[in-house]
């Protein structure tokens, strides 16, 4: 119930954020993932925080811990925006996630005990621990309607996955089911925007 009340709302916010969301669905290349985002370009930009997803963008669905790959890129992150100021914004937190955080990269902290997204309260707690202005979270998504959607109702930037990590053999139901959503997303706002 909780799960269909919250889609409910992501369609009717998604409708007012249409033409924001229609541009970045335009904008963002398809091919597009966390290895192509370059930490020091964005620190160059002004990015001052990272609200990073999990599923689809630092591993596969389901993963308890992230892909070797992203690993070393969040790694590189550290370095540059140093682990405070980076969080893990996933609507699904598991104890194995924030085990495996805690012990690799102790710094990054896990947004919790907030409405899950589109709704913009997990940036909000960001901006709060982070202390830095909204207009600086960069915020990670493979999701459309969730937390790039969150991201433009909060006033930060939504940088958008086009190409999750995706392990067809591991958890095939819901990989289809998310592969699926995520198409359903970019057709709705095709529609919406017509
Ligand atoms: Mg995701």
């Amino acid at each position: 119930m909780a799960f269909l009340s919250r889609m409910i709302a992501s369609l009717s916010l998604a409708a007012l954020h249409r033409r924001e969301l229609r541009k970045l669905l335009k904008d963002t290349p398809s091919d597009n993932c966390i290895l192509t985002l370059n930490p020091e370009t964005l620190r160059q930009a002004g990015i001052g925080a990272l609200a990073l997803d999990f599923d689809g963008v630092l591993a596969p669905h389901g993963s308890p811990e992230p892909l070797p790959e992203a690993v070393q890129w969040l790694q590189r992150c550290q370095e540059l925006f140093t682990g405070d100021k980076i969080f893990i914004l996933s609507n699904k937190p598991t104890d194995g996630r924030r085990h495996w955080f805690a012990k690799n990269f102790p710094a990054i902290r896990f947004i919790s005990g907030v409405r899950k997204k589109p709704y913009p309260d997990g940036i909000n707690r960001v901006a709060e621990l982070a202390i830095v202005p909204h207009s600086a979270i960069l915020m990670v998504d493979d999701r459309l309607l969730t937390g790039c959607l969150a991201a433009l109702i909060a006033g930060a930037p939504p940088c958008y996955i086009r190409s999750p990590y995706i392990a067809l053999g591991n958890h095939t139901v819901a990989e289809l089911f998310f592969w699926l959503l995520r198409a359903g997303e970019r057709w709705f706002l095709r529609v919406i925007s017509l």
